[in-house]
């Protein structure tokens, strides 16, 4: 039975017992995976308040490569981020970072992905009060980015205009724009809208808040096109937190 050492960031934890605990890992070396922390919930456990959700460090385990759920054994915390916990606006936004890794990461051994996701943490838990919103929706197209799903914001689609001119809007199912000449109707995005989203999109938190439609955007964008029918129910949470 190898032992594994490798960098890992908490994405979940859930209770298995009085006293042991289960965490959902992504791992940099071997992707995600799940461990059972055994004695975890004891008080007088090393690991006792250690294993939260958005920590990172460097985890521990004995690895059966024919099994789901590996044994913890060591976890030796480099950053906590309880303070996420204190803030509804980061929770939330750190949860859809840990979510979406958790339903859409590949199997294997992701550099970048590890990397955005640290780097993703670290801007929700130190980016000031009123600049939230902007690092949230940033860091959470960055993730979907980085996870294949990036839209394509250069024009319209369909007939390739750059909408410059002309007004367009987000087609979340295909994953691209679309010009108000090709598909008539409602929903058009303003040019300071579609200007934010390209920016927010690109990783750029913006310099004013985005707007509640950016935080739609996102939302709908996940559902219909990144997660295609998966729930993500923390994008509930990220409505109820941002959408005023
Ligand atoms: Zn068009």
């Amino acid at each position: 039975m190898p032992i594994v050492t490798t960098r890992s960031v908490v994405l979940q934890t859930f209770p298995f017992s009085d006293t042991s605990k289960i965490l959902r890992l992504l791992t940099l070396d071997h992707g995600p995976q799940s461990v059972m922390a055994r004695g975890a919930l004891r008080p007088r456990s090393r690991l006792s308040g250690v294993l939260e959700p958005f920590a990172d460090g460097v985890a521990t385990f004995y690895f059966k490569p024919d099994r789901d759920l590996h044994t913890l054994s060591d976890f030796d915390l480099t950053r906590e981020r309880q303070a996420l916990g204190r803030d509804l606006q980061r929770y939330a936004a750190a949860s859809v970072l840990c979510e979406l890794v958790l339903r859409l990461a590949p199997a294997e051994r992701d550099e970048e992905l590890y990397r955005l996701l640290v780097r993703g943490l670290d801007a929700l838990l130190e980016a000031i009060p009123g600049s939230v919103p902007g690092v949230a929706l940033a860091a959470c197209w960055s993730l979907v980015d980085v996870l294949g799903f990036a839209p394509d914001l250069s024009g319209c689609s369909r007939c390739g205009d750059d909408l410059s001119e002309r007004p367009g809007r987000l087609d979340v199912r295909e994953g691209s724009l679309v010009c108000g000449n090709c598909l008539p109707g409602g929903g058009t995005l303003p040019r300071a809208e579609l200007n934010a989203l390209r920016r927010l999109a690109s990783g750029d938190p913006v310099g004013a808040a985005p707007s509640s439609r950016q935080v739609r955007l996102l939302v709908d964008f996940i559902r219909h096109h990144a997660a295609e029918g998966l729930r993500i129910r923390s994008l509930d949470f990220l409505l109820a937190e941002e959408v005023r």
